[in-house]
C-alpha cells in the first residue's frame, strides 16, 4: 500500500539550477527509508518538495493518493497533518514543558498559542502520557524543555511528531548533533515506532554507516537525481 508516490520531481532554482531532477519513488506502508547523498544532492529540497515547504517545478507527489503537488496553500495545513517532522535541532521551545511541546503537535502552532488560554482536552493529554512512555521519558511531562540533554529532547521531538498521528515521517538529520551511542539508541526507536505503528519514514541522514543498521532500503540522491534505491547492503562506497 503506498503511503508517497514521486513522480519525475523536479526543482529548479531561480538560478536555473536543477536541485532536483526527475525523481521517482515510491513508499509503502511501513516502510522506513534512509535518504543519503553528498551535501548539495537535494536531500533538503526533496524533503521540503513533500511537505510543500517548496514547490516543485514540476512532477507529482501523491500523499495516501491524493496529488498534493497541485494542491491549494490553503488546503496545505490538512496534508501537513499527515506528515509527522522530527529535526536535527529538535525544534521544541525552551521554555516550555515536555507536556506542552508534545501537545503542541497535536494542535498546530497557531492552535497551540491560543489553546495556552484554555485548558488542553484529557484526551490528548492522556495520548502524551502514553508516547512519554513510549519514548522512554516517563515522568517527564512537566520538566522544561530546556532542562534535557539532546538525546531526551530529540524523544520528545518524536513524541510531538507521532501525537498527530501522521501517516508519513519525515525526518531531518534526527542525529547529527548526538553522540555515537545516543544516535544509536534515537535511531532504533524511530524503527521500533514505525514498525509497530506500520509508519513510513524518510530519514534524511549523513551517516551512511548508521543508516544501514537501521533501514531495509536506501535511496542516494547525487546531483538532484537518484543514484541508488535498494537495500542498504548494496552500497557500494562511491555512492
Ligand atoms: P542537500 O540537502 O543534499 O545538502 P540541498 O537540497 O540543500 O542539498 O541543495 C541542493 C542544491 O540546490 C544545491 O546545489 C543548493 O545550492 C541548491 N539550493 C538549495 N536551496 C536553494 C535555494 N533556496 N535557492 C537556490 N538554490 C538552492
Ligand atoms: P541544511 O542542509 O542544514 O538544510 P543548507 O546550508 O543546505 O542547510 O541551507 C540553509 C538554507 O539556505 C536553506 O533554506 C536553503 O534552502 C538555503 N540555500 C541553500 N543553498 C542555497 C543556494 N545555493 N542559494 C540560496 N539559498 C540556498
Amino acid at each position: 500500500e503506498p503511503v508517497l508516490e514521486l513522480e519525475k520531481l523536479s526543482k529548479a532554482y531561480t538560478s536555473g539550477e536543477y536541485a532536483l531532477k526527475d525523481v521517482s519513488f515510491t513508499i509503502e506502508k511501513g516502510q522506513v527509508v534512509a535518504l543519503i547523498g553528498p551535501s548539495g544532492a537535494g536531500k533538503s529540497t526533496l524533503i521540503r518538495c513533500i511537505n510543500r515547504l517548496v514547490d516543485p517545478t514540476s512532477g507529482t507527489a501523491s500523499l495516501n493518493g491524493t496529488n498534493i503537488t497541485a494542491m491549494p496553500t490553503r488546503k496545505l495545513r490538512e496534508v501537513r497533518r499527515q506528515m509527522g517532522m522530527i529535526f536535527q535541532d529538535y525544534a521544541l521551545v525552551d521554555r516550555l514543558s515536555v507536556m506542552e511541546n508534545i501537545l503542541s503537535g497535536r494542535l498546530g502552532y497557531v492552535g497551540f498559542w491560543r489553546s495556552l488560554f484554555r485548558k488542553f482536552g484529557p484526551e490528548a493529554e492522556n495520548d502524551a502520557f502514553g508516547l512519554l512512555e513510549k519514548v522512554g521519558l516517563p515522568g517527564y511531562e512537566d520538566k522544561r524543555a530546556d532542562a534535557l540533554s539532546g538525546g531526551q529532547r530529540q524523544r520528545v521531538g518524536i513524541a510531538r511528531a507521532l501525537i498527530q498521528n501522521p501517516s508519513l515521517l519525515l525526518v531531518d538529520e534526527p542525529t547529527a548533533s548526538l553522540d555515537p551511542k545516543t544516535a544509536r539508541q534515537v535511531m532504533r526507536l524511530i524503527q521500533d515506532l514505525c514498525h509497530e505503528r506500520n509508519l513510513a519514514a524518510i530519514i534524511n541522514i549523513h551517516d551512511v554507516a548508521l543508516a544501514q543498521q537501521f533501514v531495509e532500503r536506501v535511496i542516494g540522491l547525487k546531483d538532484g537525481q537518484v543514484a541508488y534505491d535498494g537495500p542498504p547492503d548494496g552500497l557500494t562506497p562511491e555512492v
